[in-house]
């Protein structure tokens, strides 16, 4: 329990900076993203720290009224949709933080014709700490 705090802690210190980071395993070569001590392609169980590039794309865009969950980000930043990200790293993104801001769903049927659509982070602040968005990069 005490690693997983210090992994979340690293994380958010890294957005703090601008910076995406992720963990290398050793044996294998691959990317956790988000972090992860183990490495879920080979099992090795243990791997180090490394800055993502940040250069992603979305594979696929899932409009916000599909899903149950709101995040309570419409009021502050307009319209979104959620998205799987995969990271130039190779590692996919699929899950509550894999939101894709500032796009609304008029723009579903154009994005989902020519995926995989490029996106870069957007580092947003919340209530007293940052968190990990996209955005389209157009
Ligand atoms: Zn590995």
């Amino acid at each position: 329990m005490e690693r997983v705090e210090r992994i979340v802690k690293k994380w958010y210190e890294g957005l703090e900076e601008g910076k995406l980071l992720g963990r290398r395993c050793p044996e294998c070569g691959h990317i956790e993203f988000p972090p992860h001590y183990a490495c879920n392609e080979c099992g090795h169980l243990d791997t180090e720290w490394c800055e993502i590039s940040g250069k992603a794309y979305a594979t696929c865009f899932i409009p916000q009224s599909m899903m149950q969950n709101n995040p309570g980000l419409t009021e502050e930043y307009g319209d979104f949709m959620w998205a799987i990200v995969q990271i130039e790293e190779g590692d996919i993104l699929d899950g509550m933080n894999t939101v894709v801001l500032k796009v609304g769903e008029d723009r579903l049927e154009e994005l989902n014709a020519k995926l995989p659509v490029p996106v870069k982070p957007c580092i947003v602040q919340r209530d007293g700490y940052k968190m990990l968005f996209w955005e389209l990069d157009e």
